[in-house]
């Protein structure tokens, strides 16, 4: 699972870099490694037909212009299939996501001490003082996950106040979407798409008749506007408290073939259930070869029957 890739020349440690992926994507090919579909995963699993060995699967989420200038690219060059979860209200352009616009607010804040402002203490967070602002960001990102998604806009409203910053109607250039017409040109070149939401809102923090939209509408729209999307389904956030039985059904009863969560771990072929299907797990591709090699070993999967096995006894 990839989220956003850096420019070239660009330091930034939340963000892979395209060297980086070129080194992933050669190091899997040089040790025979099978790059396959993420359809093509679901499927086997569905109908209990074996893989080759040594499958790997590349998901990206959200829909930003670097996935598609700068990372799609590299994957077309590696012959790798990517399956691309976009959020399509902004594609619509007719939002730019919360948990995008807190980075953004804390990132053009001059404020000195932000941790300290009214909107942060009322949140409750237990904060060390003098944090960076990427902690502070990821600890109100956090507290934002589990309250009920009504309140949030206000509360972003009166953050950026405390901020001293407007949030923008339109996302700046940092958080800029990709055009459907991108999209349409990667689809053409090979790259798969599948929806991640219309708001990307957790799903089990809204009532049941916005998540159903939420699910419903992101099919509708991406189907209208590409060719080929497949019916895949991308819990936003995607921890296992942001979804749950509830949404489940409505993914199946809305006719998509599985869903991916990203809760860490591996597919299991020889543990097929319907389950396993609609909350597959992924890992996060981690920005250091080192993790990377011990995640394509088995380490991480005996590591997760361990736990496994411990949780049982
Ligand atoms: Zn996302």
């Amino acid at each position: 699972m990839l989220h956003r890739v850096a420019q070239q020349g660009e330091t930034n440690a939340g963000k892979i870099s395209p060297v980086h992926l070129r080194n992933c994507l050669g190091y899997l090919v040089d040790h025979d490694y099978t790059f396959i579909s993420l359809e093509k995963l679901i499927l086997a699993l569905k109908h209990n037909q074996k893989l080759p060995p040594k499958s790997v699967v590349f998901t990206m989420d959200d829909g930003y212009v670097d996935q598609a200038e700068i990372a799609s690219p590299i994957f077309l060059e590696y012959n790798c299939p990517l399956t691309f979860f976009i959020i399509t209200g902004m594609l619509d352009q007719t939002i730019w996501p919360w948990d995008a616009k807190i980075s953004w607010i804390i990132e053009s804040s001059e404020s000195p001490s932000l941790e300290n402002c009214a909107t942060v203490k009322k949140l409750n967070l237990k904060l060390d003082r003098n944090i960076s602002k990427r902690i502070l960001r990821r600890s109100i990102q956090n507290a934002l996950k589990k309250i009920d998604t009504k309140y949030i806009p206000e509360i972003l409203r009166k953050l950026s106040i405390d901020a001293g910053v407007t949030i923008p109607d339109q996302p700046p250039l940092a958080y800029q979407p990709m055009t459907w017409e991108t999209a349409r040109q990667l689809e053409d070149q090979g790259i798969h798409f599948a929806p991640h939401s219309v708001n990307h809102n957790i799903l089990s923090r809204l009532g049941r008749e916005t998540m159903e939209k939420e699910i419903r509408d992101a099919w509708q729209s991406i189907n209208h506007e590409l060719k080929n999307p497949v019916n895949v389904f991308c819990y936003p956030n995607g921890k296992l408290v942001d979804f749950g039985e509830r949404e489940i059904e409505v993914i199946k009863n809305a006719g998509y073939l599985g869903a991916v969560s990203t809760v860490p771990g591996v597919a299991r072929c020889n543990n097929r259930s319907d389950d396993q299907i609609y909350s597959l797990p992924r890992l996060a591709l981690p920005n250091n070869m080192t993790d990377f090699i011990q995640y394509c070993s088995w380490i991480e999967s005996a590591k997760e029957q361990l736990t496994r096995y411990s949780s049982l006894k």
